[in-house]
């Protein structure tokens, strides 16, 4: 996991900056607004501003020096000053969804024996699901924590970042919640941890709300047994 610009900066969705590194179809920024996809959440979306037109941003690939590759739309080479500009509607609605699967977890982990995480997608229809190692777990209980997640949107607590090393994100059960993938520390060998003042610390690389009453209403969907000890919860945003 590399230190992303929007890690710093998450409410920068528009930048403009210089392309360093150009091929047919794609280029590498000096600096960009983008978050990449990557620990079940989706890639951002959005344009790139040429003189002379613009390009969407379908993907990403990386590239060398923790930079990555923006995939466009078109077979444009763009050169010099771009404007970068991330579709914001869909930032947010990951964003949103992505802090949504935080709570749910911190619930799960405090409320089921602490439970580990063993997959997780973020989708882009509002929706969200998590697998949990959860062999015993009653759905009736699953289902009840509807109202917790509601709970913790409403009491607005903030979100604050620190960087730990990689022994020490470990050695603490739980900080690394999933179950299958740690995330990779950056080249200064340091995890990034995200908290949620009050409620929960793990390691994690996407984007997240400043506070959790930034988000709408969180609903559970469904609850699936997946094979004897998955569990699979289905989230989702209201409106
Ligand atoms: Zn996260």
């Amino acid at each position: 996991m590399g230190r992303y610009f929007c890690h710093e900066h998450p409410e920068v969705l528009s930048l403009e900056t210089r392309v360093i590194d150009a091929r047919p179809g794609a280029v590498v920024l000096e600096q960009t607004p983008f978050y990449p996809g990557g620990g079940g959440q989706l890639a951002d979306r959005g344009i790139l501003r040429c003189k002379g037109g613009e390009a969407s941003v379908t993907g990403f690939e990386p590239a060398a020096d923790g930079r990555f590759w923006h995939l466009l739309g078109a077979a444009a080479e763009p050169t010099g000053t771009v404007q970068a500009v991330v579709d914001a509607e869909f930032r947010t609605m990951m964003t949103e969804l992505h802090t949504g699967t935080h709570i749910l977890n911190a619930l799960v982990f405090q409320q089921f024996d602490r439970a580990l995480v063993t997959g997780a997608q973020l989708n882009d229809d509002r929706t969200a699901r998590m697998d949990f190692d959860l062999p015993e777990a009653d759905n009736d209980k699953l289902r009840a924590l509807e109202a917790g997640l509601n709970d913790l949107v409403r009491q607005d607590l903030p979100l604050r970042y620190t960087y730990v090393p990689l022994g020490e994100a470990t050695a603490q059960h739980g900080l690394i919640r999933s179950r299958s993938v740690a995330p990779p520390p950056g080249d200064d060998g340091l995890i990034r941890i995200v908290e949620i003042v009050g409620l929960d610390r793990q390691a994690c690389g996407g984007t997240h709300l400043a506070s959790t009453g930034r988000s709408r209403p969180l609903r559970i969907l469904k609850i699936d047994n997946k094979g004897r000890h998955n569990r699979r919860i289905r989230i989702g945003l209201q409106g």
